[in-house]
C-alpha cells in the first residue's frame, strides 16, 4: 500500500506512480511511504509463516509490482561459535553473493514496472554485479560505471550478465560523475534511462530495509541491542532504521504474538524490544562516517585518497550522509574504523572459527565488535548482530594471501605451480 514518496529533508511529497530521483527542491533522499494503518488492519506478522523465504515475503510493506526475483533475502542468522550472544547475518548467500541483491531486486522491479529500458549505476563493485543480474532477469539494459580496479569477480560477472561496462580510472565518486554527465545528455531522456545510484532513487532502500524485517523476524520479533553494519553508501543502515519505524507502527515489534521460524535458542536470548544501537564500521583508509561522527558533524566531507581492499567501503562521501549520522545519534550508536590488516586477520579468523568465508567489509564487523567489547560499549550479554554483507568468493584477488596452513608441493612435482596462481596471473588484478 505505497501511497507516496517523501523528502527526508523538507518533507515534500512526490507521487509514487512514476520514476523519481531525489527532492527537486533540496536534493534530499526520497523515502517510500505506505498506509501503515491500513496494512496493520489487513496483515499481521503471524501471516508471514510459511511464506516464500525471500525478501518478497514482506510484500505487504513493499511497492505493489511484479517482483524481479532471483531468490534474494531471508539469509541465515547464524549464532556465533565464538561469542554467545552474537549473530552473524550472512548476506553472502544472496544471489550474486552480496546484500546488494536486495536493493537492486527492488530497484529493477520498479524500473521494469515503470517501463524503463536502460538503467545506469556507478558502483564500487557488488552493486554492479547485482544490477547486471537483475537487469538480465528483467530484460532491461544495464549500464555500469565501475572503478577499473574493482575485484575481478565484479567485472567478470557484469560481462557475463551482458551488461555494458565502463571501467573508470578513479573511485565510485568519479563513476557517479560519469553517470551525472550522461544524465545531462539528450539521449538520456530520449531513450528512457534511469539512474539507480545509491539513495538517488527510492527503492534500493526499500529492498535493503528487508534486512531489518528479517533481523526482527529471525529473532522472534524482538530486536538486538546492537547491529554492526559495514557502511559505504549506508543504504542498509537507512533501510533497517526505516524498517524498525514501520514495524513499530505496524505493531510487529514489541508484540508477544506468533513467533514463527524461531529456534529455542533464539527464543531464550533475552533480547530487548527497544531499537538497537546502530554501529557503522568503515575502513581506516576511507572513513568519512567515522570522521564526521567523531567531530560531531551532521554532514560529511569528501574523504581524499580513499584506499582499502574492502572495495565496498571505498565511498568517499555517501549521498545520504545526513541520514546516516542522524541514525547513529538517535540510536546511541557509534562509528568505528578497521585497518586493512585488521580486516584481513578477521576474515581469516571468521573463516576458521565460524566457517564463514566473509567479504572484507563483513569481516570488518568482527574488528568493530572486538573493539566495542574491549571499550565496554557492548557487554558480553548484549545481543549483537554482525552483517557479513557478501561472500569472500567475490574477493579472491584481494584475499589471495596464503596463510601458514598452505603447504607447497615439492619443486619437482607437476603441481609445483598451483593452477590457481597461474589463472590469477591471467585474469587479474586490473
Ligand atoms: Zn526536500
Amino acid at each position: 500500500m505505497l501511497t507516496h514518496l517523501e523528502c527526508t529533508r523538507c518533507g515534500e511529497h512526490y507521487p509514487a506512480d512514476r520514476p523519481q530521483s531525489v527532492c527537486t527542491k533540496d536534493g534530499g533522499v526520497l523515502y517510500a511511504r505506505y498506509d501503515l494503518a491500513k496494512i496493520k488492519k489487513n496483515f499481521s506478522a503471524a501471516q508471514l509463516a510459511g511464506r516464500t523465504p525471500t525478501m518478497w515475503r514482506y510484500d505487504a510493506v513493499l511497492p505493489d509490482a511484479d517482483p524481479v526475483s532471483l531468490g534474494e533475502g531471508f539469509t541465515p542468522m547464524l549464532p556465533s561459535r565464538e561469542f554467545p550472544n552474537v549473530f552473524i547475518k550472512d548476506e553472502g548467500l544472496n544471489p550474486t553473493g552480496s546484500f546488494k541483491a536486495r536493493g537492486l531486486s527492488a530497484a529493477v522491479t520498479m524500473a521494469r514496472h515503470f517501463g524503463l529500458k536502460k538503467i545506469a549505476i556507478p558502483s564500487a563493485g557488488n552493486a554492479a554485479g547485482a544490477l547486471a543480474a537483475y537487469a538480465a532477469a528483467a530484460g532491461v539494459e544495464a549500464h555500469i560505471f565501475m572503478p577499473k580496479d574493482v575485484p575481478a569477480a565484479n567485472r567478470i560477472e557484469c560481462d557475463y550478465y551482458g551488461a555494458h561496462v565502463t571501467l573508470v580510472d578513479g573511485l565510485i565518486s568519479d563513476c557517479a560523475r560519469k553517470v551525472a554527465e550522461l544524465k545531462d545528455s539528450e539521449v538520456w531522456k530520449k531513450d528512457g534511462w534511469f539512474d539507480v545510484s545509491t539513495t538517488k532513487e527510492p527503492y534500493r532502500v526499500e529492498g535493503k530495509k528487508t534486512m531489518g524485517y528479517e533481523v526482527a523476524e529471525q529473532l522472534g520479533w524482538k530486536l538486538p541491542q546492537g547491529i554492526i553494519y559495514p557502511t559505504g553508501g549506508g543504504v542498509g543502515l537507512l533501510g533497517m532504521w526505516k524498517a524498525f519505524e514501520e514495524m513499530e507502527a505496524l505493531g510487529w515489534i514489541g508484540s508477544e504474538g506468533g513467533v514463527p521460524h524461531v529456534s529455542p535458542r533464539l527464543r531464550d536470548v533475552g533480547i530487548s524490544t527497544g531499537r538497537p544501537k546502530m554501529v557503522c564500521v568503515q575502513s581506516a583508509g576511507c572513513a568519512p562516517v567515522v570522521k564526521a561522527w567523531e567531530e560531531g558533524k551532521s554532514s560529511m566531507e569528501m574523504w581524499t585518497n580513499a584506499a582499502t581492499l574492502a572495495s565496498g567501503l571505498r565511498v568517499p562521501k555517501p549521498y545520504g550522509d545526513y541520514l546516516i549520522l542522524d541514525i547513529l545519534k538517535k540510536s546511541k550508536g557509534i562509528a568505528v574504523s578497521a585497518t586493512d590488516e585488521e580486516i584481513l586477520e578477521a576474515a581469516r579468523h571468521w573463516a576458521k572459527v565460524e566457517g564463514i568465508f566473509a567479504a572484507p567489509e563483513g569481516a570488518a564487523c568482527l574488528v568493530a565488535y572486538r573493539k566495542l567489547r574491549a571499550s565496554g560499549f557492548f557487554k558480553p550479554e548484549d545481543t549483537v548482530v554482525l552483517f557479513n554483507t557478501g561472500s569472500g568468493m567475490k574477493y579472491l584477488d584481494v584475499l589471495d594471501v596464503p596463510g601458514k596452513n598452505v603447504a607447497r608441493a615439492p619443486a619437482n612435482s607437476a603441481s609445483a605451480k598451483p593452477a590457481v596462481r597461474h589463472i590469477a596471473g591471467i585474469i587479474g588484478p586490473y
